[in-house]
Protein backbone atom coordinates (compact mmCIF):
# COMPACT_ATOMS: atom_id res chain seq x y z
CA UNK A 1 0.00 0.00 0.00
CA UNK A 2 1.40 3.16 -0.67
CA UNK A 3 1.02 5.59 1.73
CA UNK A 4 3.21 8.51 1.04
CA UNK A 5 2.14 11.87 1.41
CA UNK A 6 3.33 13.35 -1.82
CA UNK A 7 2.98 10.49 -4.17
CA UNK A 8 -1.22 9.54 -3.98
CA UNK A 9 -1.83 5.64 -4.25
CA UNK A 10 -4.21 4.32 -6.56
CA UNK A 11 -7.53 3.13 -4.77
CA UNK A 12 -7.45 0.60 -7.69
CA UNK A 13 -4.68 -1.50 -5.65
CA UNK A 14 -5.92 -2.62 -2.54
CA UNK A 15 -8.63 -5.57 -1.41
CA UNK A 16 -11.07 -5.72 0.51
CA UNK A 17 -9.04 -6.42 3.65
CA UNK A 18 -6.27 -4.20 2.81
CA UNK A 19 -9.57 -1.55 3.20
CA UNK A 20 -10.14 -3.21 6.34
CA UNK A 21 -6.81 -3.31 7.72
CA UNK A 22 -6.81 1.19 6.69
CA UNK A 23 -10.00 1.27 8.63
CA UNK A 24 -9.41 -0.81 11.85
CA UNK A 25 -6.03 1.41 12.14
CA UNK A 26 -8.30 4.91 11.98
CA UNK A 27 -10.59 3.13 14.57
CA UNK A 28 -12.98 2.86 12.24
CA UNK A 29 -15.36 -0.29 11.62
CA UNK A 30 -14.67 -2.52 9.38
CA UNK A 31 -18.15 -1.81 7.48
CA UNK A 32 -16.56 0.80 6.22
CA UNK A 33 -14.22 -1.04 4.17
CA UNK A 34 -17.50 -2.68 2.16
CA UNK A 35 -18.95 0.86 2.44
CA UNK A 36 -15.68 2.07 0.49
CA UNK A 37 -15.79 -0.93 -1.88
CA UNK A 38 -19.45 -0.64 -2.96
CA UNK A 39 -18.94 3.05 -4.18
CA UNK A 40 -15.50 2.26 -5.76
CA UNK A 41 -16.40 -0.55 -7.71
CA UNK A 42 -20.29 -0.79 -7.58
CA UNK A 43 -20.94 2.50 -8.12
CA UNK A 44 -17.79 3.81 -10.00
CA UNK A 45 -17.66 6.80 -7.69
CA UNK A 46 -14.82 9.61 -9.49
CA UNK A 47 -14.74 11.85 -6.77
CA UNK A 48 -14.19 11.25 -3.07
CA UNK A 49 -17.45 13.98 -1.95
CA UNK A 50 -19.75 11.51 -3.60
CA UNK A 51 -19.18 8.89 -0.86
CA UNK A 52 -22.40 10.10 1.46
CA UNK A 53 -22.40 7.56 3.58
CA UNK A 54 -19.40 7.89 4.86
CA UNK A 55 -18.28 10.64 7.74
CA UNK A 56 -16.57 13.86 5.86
CA UNK A 57 -13.31 13.41 7.74
CA UNK A 58 -12.79 9.86 6.56
CA UNK A 59 -13.34 11.06 2.91
CA UNK A 60 -10.87 14.16 3.60
CA UNK A 61 -8.48 11.20 5.08
CA UNK A 62 -8.71 8.96 2.10
CA UNK A 63 -8.60 12.16 -0.50
CA UNK A 64 -5.35 13.22 0.81
CA UNK A 65 -3.89 9.29 0.61
CA UNK A 66 -5.60 8.01 -2.42
CA UNK A 67 -6.42 8.68 -6.06
CA UNK A 68 -9.56 7.43 -7.96
CA UNK A 69 -7.96 8.54 -10.89
CA UNK A 70 -8.68 6.49 -14.24
CA UNK A 71 -5.95 5.20 -16.52
CA UNK A 72 -6.73 7.86 -19.64
CA UNK A 73 -7.47 6.14 -22.91
CA UNK A 74 -5.69 8.42 -25.65
CA UNK A 75 -6.76 5.93 -28.49
CA UNK A 76 -8.67 3.37 -29.43
CA UNK A 77 -8.35 1.34 -33.06
CA UNK A 78 -11.47 -0.29 -34.47
CA UNK A 79 -10.99 -2.96 -36.45
CA UNK A 80 -13.93 -4.71 -39.38
CA UNK A 81 -14.53 -7.37 -36.96
CA UNK A 82 -15.75 -4.79 -33.89
CA UNK A 83 -12.87 -5.36 -32.18
CA UNK A 84 -11.16 -2.30 -29.94
CA UNK A 85 -7.44 -1.82 -29.20
CA UNK A 86 -7.41 0.55 -26.55
CA UNK A 87 -4.17 2.60 -25.95
CA UNK A 88 -3.55 3.79 -22.62
CA UNK A 89 -1.74 6.41 -20.86
CA UNK A 90 0.00 5.37 -17.72
CA UNK A 91 1.25 7.64 -15.36
CA UNK A 92 4.96 7.40 -15.90
CA UNK A 93 3.96 8.40 -19.59
CA UNK A 94 4.26 4.82 -21.07
CA UNK A 95 1.59 3.12 -23.13
CA UNK A 96 0.11 0.10 -22.67
CA UNK A 97 -2.52 -1.75 -25.06
CA UNK A 98 -5.56 -3.70 -24.04
CA UNK A 99 -7.95 -5.01 -26.92
CA UNK A 100 -11.40 -5.86 -26.39
CA UNK A 101 -13.21 -8.79 -28.52
CA UNK A 102 -16.46 -9.10 -29.03
CA UNK A 103 -18.59 -12.22 -28.65
CA UNK A 104 -18.15 -15.52 -29.28
CA UNK A 105 -14.98 -16.06 -29.54
CA UNK A 106 -13.13 -17.25 -26.44
CA UNK A 107 -9.23 -18.44 -25.85
CA UNK A 108 -10.22 -21.45 -24.79
CA UNK A 109 -12.10 -22.41 -28.02
CA UNK A 110 -15.72 -22.43 -26.23
CA UNK A 111 -17.99 -20.03 -27.34
CA UNK A 112 -19.29 -17.36 -25.22
CA UNK A 113 -21.87 -14.34 -25.76
CA UNK A 114 -20.01 -12.37 -23.67
CA UNK A 115 -16.60 -9.95 -24.48
CA UNK A 116 -13.62 -10.94 -23.44
CA UNK A 117 -10.68 -8.50 -22.73
CA UNK A 118 -7.25 -9.29 -23.52
CA UNK A 119 -4.64 -7.77 -20.71
CA UNK A 120 -1.35 -6.55 -20.47
CA UNK A 121 0.77 -7.25 -17.58
CA UNK A 122 3.90 -5.39 -18.55
CA UNK A 123 5.20 -2.62 -20.58
CA UNK A 124 7.27 -4.52 -23.01
CA UNK A 125 8.12 -8.30 -22.35
CA UNK A 126 11.68 -9.68 -21.44
CA UNK A 127 11.26 -13.16 -22.75
CA UNK A 128 12.15 -12.36 -26.61
CA UNK A 129 10.12 -15.33 -28.30
CA UNK A 130 11.45 -14.93 -31.86
CA UNK A 131 7.83 -14.20 -33.70
CA UNK A 132 6.58 -12.19 -31.07
CA UNK A 133 6.01 -8.42 -31.42
CA UNK A 134 5.95 -7.82 -27.75
CA UNK A 135 9.19 -8.24 -27.28
CA UNK A 136 11.31 -7.12 -29.96
CA UNK A 137 12.02 -3.21 -28.16
CA UNK A 138 12.88 -5.40 -24.60
CA UNK A 139 11.19 -5.05 -20.74
CA UNK A 140 10.65 -1.54 -19.19
CA UNK A 141 8.80 -2.20 -16.43
CA UNK A 142 5.96 -4.40 -14.52
CA UNK A 143 2.48 -2.80 -14.60
CA UNK A 144 0.81 -2.20 -10.83
CA UNK A 145 -2.40 -3.51 -9.25
CA UNK A 146 -4.31 -0.92 -10.16
CA UNK A 147 -2.48 -0.50 -13.98
CA UNK A 148 -3.93 -4.02 -14.23
CA UNK A 149 -7.45 -3.37 -12.64
CA UNK A 150 -7.13 -0.21 -14.57
CA UNK A 151 -7.14 -1.59 -18.39
CA UNK A 152 -10.56 -3.69 -17.25
CA UNK A 153 -12.47 -0.68 -15.61
CA UNK A 154 -11.21 1.55 -18.23
CA UNK A 155 -12.67 -0.66 -21.11
CA UNK A 156 -15.74 -1.24 -19.22
CA UNK A 157 -16.50 2.81 -18.37
CA UNK A 158 -15.82 2.98 -22.10
CA UNK A 159 -18.13 0.60 -23.54
CA UNK A 160 -20.41 0.84 -21.01
CA UNK A 161 -20.19 -3.08 -21.30
CA UNK A 162 -19.07 -5.46 -17.70
CA UNK A 163 -16.62 -7.71 -18.70
CA UNK A 164 -17.16 -11.36 -18.04
CA UNK A 165 -14.09 -12.79 -20.07
CA UNK A 166 -10.70 -11.91 -18.93
CA UNK A 167 -7.31 -13.46 -21.21
CA UNK A 168 -3.59 -12.25 -19.12
CA UNK A 169 -2.21 -12.49 -22.79
CA UNK A 170 -1.52 -8.88 -23.81
CA UNK A 171 1.71 -7.56 -23.70
CA UNK A 172 4.24 -9.27 -20.95
CA UNK A 173 4.97 -12.48 -19.30
CA UNK A 174 2.20 -11.85 -16.41
CA UNK A 175 4.04 -14.92 -14.22
CA UNK A 176 7.06 -12.83 -14.29
CA UNK A 177 4.98 -10.17 -12.45
CA UNK A 178 3.20 -12.69 -10.09
CA UNK A 179 2.52 -11.09 -6.97
CA UNK A 180 0.79 -8.09 -8.50
CA UNK A 181 -0.98 -10.38 -10.94
CA UNK A 182 -2.22 -11.99 -8.08
CA UNK A 183 -3.22 -9.23 -6.16
CA UNK A 184 -4.77 -7.98 -9.49
CA UNK A 185 -7.01 -11.16 -10.07
CA UNK A 186 -8.26 -10.92 -6.42
CA UNK A 187 -9.83 -8.04 -7.24
CA UNK A 188 -10.95 -9.01 -10.76
CA UNK A 189 -12.69 -12.02 -8.98
CA UNK A 190 -13.84 -10.36 -5.99
CA UNK A 191 -17.86 -10.11 -5.58
CA UNK A 192 -17.10 -6.92 -3.91
CA UNK A 193 -14.84 -6.16 -6.98
CA UNK A 194 -14.79 -6.33 -10.39
CA UNK A 195 -17.08 -9.83 -10.10
CA UNK A 196 -15.30 -11.82 -13.04
CA UNK A 197 -15.84 -15.39 -12.42
CA UNK A 198 -12.47 -17.60 -11.86
CA UNK A 199 -13.15 -19.66 -14.59
CA UNK A 200 -13.70 -17.04 -16.91
CA UNK A 201 -10.18 -15.39 -16.52
CA UNK A 202 -6.84 -17.28 -18.29
CA UNK A 203 -3.64 -16.51 -17.26
CA UNK A 204 -0.91 -17.31 -20.64
CA UNK A 205 2.54 -18.03 -19.53
CA UNK A 206 5.74 -18.59 -22.46
CA UNK A 207 6.53 -21.57 -19.58
CA UNK A 208 7.70 -20.09 -16.48
CA UNK A 209 8.00 -23.63 -14.36
CA UNK A 210 8.38 -22.36 -10.63
CA UNK A 211 5.92 -19.91 -11.56
CA UNK A 212 3.30 -21.98 -12.42
CA UNK A 213 3.80 -24.15 -9.43
CA UNK A 214 3.49 -20.99 -7.38
CA UNK A 215 0.00 -20.25 -9.11
CA UNK A 216 -0.97 -23.82 -8.96
CA UNK A 217 -1.10 -22.95 -4.73
CA UNK A 218 -3.87 -19.83 -5.43
CA UNK A 219 -6.88 -21.29 -4.09
CA UNK A 220 -9.04 -19.80 -6.82
CA UNK A 221 -9.70 -21.91 -10.35
CA UNK A 222 -8.48 -19.14 -13.06
CA UNK A 223 -7.44 -21.34 -16.08
CA UNK A 224 -3.83 -21.46 -17.50
CA UNK A 225 -3.20 -20.80 -20.83
CA UNK A 226 0.32 -22.26 -21.79
CA UNK A 227 2.35 -20.62 -25.08
CA UNK A 228 4.01 -24.12 -26.47
CA UNK A 229 4.58 -23.57 -30.04
CA UNK A 230 7.09 -26.37 -30.34
CA UNK A 231 6.56 -30.10 -29.34
CA UNK A 232 10.33 -30.91 -28.73
CA UNK A 233 12.71 -28.89 -27.13
CA UNK A 234 14.58 -28.28 -30.32
CA UNK A 235 12.04 -26.63 -32.32
CA UNK A 236 10.76 -24.86 -29.05
CA UNK A 237 14.31 -23.68 -28.22
CA UNK A 238 14.68 -22.04 -31.62
CA UNK A 239 11.91 -19.11 -31.34
CA UNK A 240 11.92 -19.60 -27.18
CA UNK A 241 14.54 -18.65 -25.57
CA UNK A 242 12.50 -19.60 -22.21
CA UNK A 243 13.17 -23.17 -23.22
CA UNK A 244 16.60 -23.12 -22.73
CA UNK A 245 15.77 -22.41 -18.80
CA UNK A 246 12.77 -24.47 -18.43
CA UNK A 247 12.90 -27.55 -21.03
CA UNK A 248 10.21 -29.14 -21.89
CA UNK A 249 10.33 -31.58 -19.07
CA UNK A 250 10.62 -29.20 -16.52
CA UNK A 251 7.70 -27.24 -17.96
CA UNK A 252 4.98 -30.30 -18.08
CA UNK A 253 5.98 -31.10 -14.81
CA UNK A 254 4.75 -27.84 -13.00
CA UNK A 255 2.16 -28.34 -15.28
CA UNK A 256 1.12 -31.99 -13.95
CA UNK A 257 1.31 -30.03 -10.45
CA UNK A 258 -0.94 -27.90 -12.11
CA UNK A 259 -3.21 -30.69 -12.90
CA UNK A 260 -3.56 -31.54 -9.65
CA UNK A 261 -5.02 -28.71 -8.07
CA UNK A 262 -6.93 -27.36 -10.70
CA UNK A 263 -10.28 -28.81 -12.20
CA UNK A 264 -10.18 -26.54 -15.67
CA UNK A 265 -8.09 -28.21 -18.58
CA UNK A 266 -4.85 -26.58 -19.49
CA UNK A 267 -4.71 -25.36 -22.95
CA UNK A 268 -1.07 -25.06 -25.26
CA UNK A 269 -1.24 -22.26 -27.57
CA UNK A 270 0.59 -23.40 -30.53
CA UNK A 271 1.73 -20.69 -33.52
CA UNK A 272 1.61 -22.54 -37.03
CA UNK A 273 4.87 -20.54 -38.37
CA UNK A 274 5.56 -22.09 -41.75
CA UNK A 275 8.71 -24.43 -42.24
CA UNK A 276 9.31 -24.05 -38.35
CA UNK A 277 7.02 -26.12 -36.29
CA UNK A 278 4.48 -27.03 -38.81
CA UNK A 279 5.83 -30.20 -39.87
CA UNK A 280 3.31 -33.90 -39.70
CA UNK A 281 6.15 -34.85 -36.50
CA UNK A 282 5.67 -31.87 -34.73
CA UNK A 283 1.91 -32.49 -34.83
CA UNK A 284 2.64 -36.38 -33.47
CA UNK A 285 5.03 -35.04 -30.60
CA UNK A 286 1.75 -32.65 -29.77
CA UNK A 287 -0.76 -34.93 -30.10
CA UNK A 288 0.98 -36.92 -27.57
CA UNK A 289 1.96 -33.94 -25.46
CA UNK A 290 -1.26 -33.17 -25.04
CA UNK A 291 -2.52 -36.51 -24.09
CA UNK A 292 0.00 -36.58 -21.60
CA UNK A 293 -2.15 -34.11 -19.81
CA UNK A 294 -5.25 -34.39 -21.18
CA UNK A 295 -4.89 -30.59 -22.53
CA UNK A 296 -6.44 -28.91 -25.03
CA UNK A 297 -4.78 -27.39 -28.13
CA UNK A 298 -5.38 -24.05 -29.85
CA UNK A 299 -3.44 -23.80 -33.15
CA UNK A 300 -3.21 -19.71 -34.48
CA UNK A 301 -2.39 -19.44 -37.87
CA UNK A 302 0.76 -17.15 -37.60
CA UNK A 303 -0.07 -13.21 -37.43
CA UNK A 304 2.64 -11.02 -39.80
CA UNK A 305 4.67 -9.03 -37.21
CA UNK A 306 6.30 -5.43 -39.33
CA UNK A 307 10.17 -6.70 -39.07
CA UNK A 308 9.65 -10.19 -38.70
CA UNK A 309 9.56 -12.55 -41.63
CA UNK A 310 7.73 -15.61 -40.24
CA UNK A 311 4.99 -16.46 -42.20
CA UNK A 312 1.72 -18.80 -41.99
CA UNK A 313 1.58 -21.88 -43.54
CA UNK A 314 -0.51 -22.69 -46.28
CA UNK A 315 -4.36 -23.35 -45.08
CA UNK A 316 -4.10 -26.94 -46.29
CA UNK A 317 -1.48 -27.49 -44.04
CA UNK A 318 -3.25 -25.80 -41.66
CA UNK A 319 -6.01 -27.87 -41.65
CA UNK A 320 -3.61 -31.62 -41.71
CA UNK A 321 -1.66 -30.36 -38.68
CA UNK A 322 -5.10 -30.24 -37.02
CA UNK A 323 -6.73 -33.28 -38.51
CA UNK A 324 -3.31 -35.59 -36.66
CA UNK A 325 -4.01 -33.69 -33.23
CA UNK A 326 -8.09 -34.88 -33.87
CA UNK A 327 -6.95 -38.12 -34.98
CA UNK A 328 -4.66 -38.41 -31.88
CA UNK A 329 -7.16 -37.60 -29.64
CA UNK A 330 -7.01 -34.09 -28.90
CA UNK A 331 -9.23 -31.58 -28.32
CA UNK A 332 -7.99 -29.12 -30.98
CA UNK A 333 -9.19 -25.71 -32.76
CA UNK A 334 -7.63 -23.92 -35.41
CA UNK A 335 -8.53 -20.28 -34.14
CA UNK A 336 -10.08 -17.69 -36.72
CA UNK A 337 -8.40 -14.70 -35.49
CA UNK A 338 -9.99 -11.13 -34.55
CA UNK A 339 -7.75 -7.55 -34.66
CA UNK A 340 -5.18 -8.75 -36.84
CA UNK A 341 -6.27 -5.01 -39.16
CA UNK A 342 -5.63 -3.18 -36.43
CA UNK A 343 -2.66 -5.60 -35.18
CA UNK A 344 -4.18 -6.37 -32.01
CA UNK A 345 -4.36 -9.68 -32.60
CA UNK A 346 -1.57 -12.15 -31.00
CA UNK A 347 1.61 -11.62 -30.94
CA UNK A 348 0.97 -7.85 -32.98
CA UNK A 349 0.95 -5.90 -29.27
CA UNK A 350 4.32 -3.52 -29.24
CA UNK A 351 5.91 -1.53 -26.75
CA UNK A 352 4.64 2.22 -27.91
CA UNK A 353 7.15 4.60 -26.30
CA UNK A 354 6.07 7.51 -29.43
CA UNK A 355 4.40 10.48 -28.32
CA UNK A 356 0.88 10.35 -28.51
CA UNK A 357 0.55 14.33 -28.70
CA UNK A 358 -1.90 15.16 -31.55
CA UNK A 359 -3.77 12.32 -30.74
CA UNK A 360 -7.47 13.61 -30.98
CA UNK A 361 -8.87 12.61 -27.37
CA UNK A 362 -11.37 10.18 -26.96
CA UNK A 363 -14.57 11.48 -26.31
N1 LIG B 1 3.80 -14.00 -22.32
C1 LIG B 1 2.56 -14.70 -22.23
C2 LIG B 1 1.38 -13.81 -22.49
C3 LIG B 1 1.32 -13.24 -23.90
S1 LIG B 1 0.09 -14.12 -24.70
C4 LIG B 1 2.60 -15.90 -23.18
O1 LIG B 1 3.59 -16.04 -23.88
O2 LIG B 1 1.69 -16.71 -23.16
C5 LIG B 1 0.27 -13.73 -26.33
C6 LIG B 1 -0.02 -14.94 -27.17
O3 LIG B 1 0.18 -14.59 -28.52
C7 LIG B 1 0.95 -16.08 -26.89
O4 LIG B 1 0.36 -17.32 -27.03
C8 LIG B 1 1.95 -15.83 -27.96
O5 LIG B 1 2.74 -16.94 -28.15
C9 LIG B 1 1.06 -15.48 -29.11
N2 LIG B 1 1.75 -14.83 -30.21
C10 LIG B 1 2.88 -14.11 -30.14
N3 LIG B 1 3.24 -13.66 -31.34
C11 LIG B 1 2.31 -14.13 -32.21
C12 LIG B 1 2.12 -13.99 -33.60
N4 LIG B 1 2.95 -13.26 -34.35
N5 LIG B 1 1.05 -14.60 -34.16
C13 LIG B 1 0.19 -15.28 -33.40
N6 LIG B 1 0.31 -15.43 -32.08
C14 LIG B 1 1.36 -14.87 -31.50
Amino acid sequence: MNTSAAKPGSAFALTLDDWSEWMEARGQGKFRAKQLVEWIYGKRARDWSEMSNLPAGLRTELAAEFSLDRIPVVRIAGSEDSTRKYLLRLHDGRLVETVRIPANVRFDGGRSDRITLCVSSQVGCAYDCKFCASGLAGFTRNLEVEEIVGQIVAAEEESGEPVRNLVFMGMGEPLANLSRLVKAITILNAPWGLNIGARHMTVSTSGLAPQIERLAELPIQIRLAVSLHGASDEVRERIMPVNRKYPLDRLFGALERWRSRKKQKITFEYILIEGVNDSPEQAALLAARARSLDAKVNLIPYNTVEGLDWRRPAEPVQESFLRTLVRGGVAATLRREKGHDIAAACGQLRLQQETVEGIVPVP
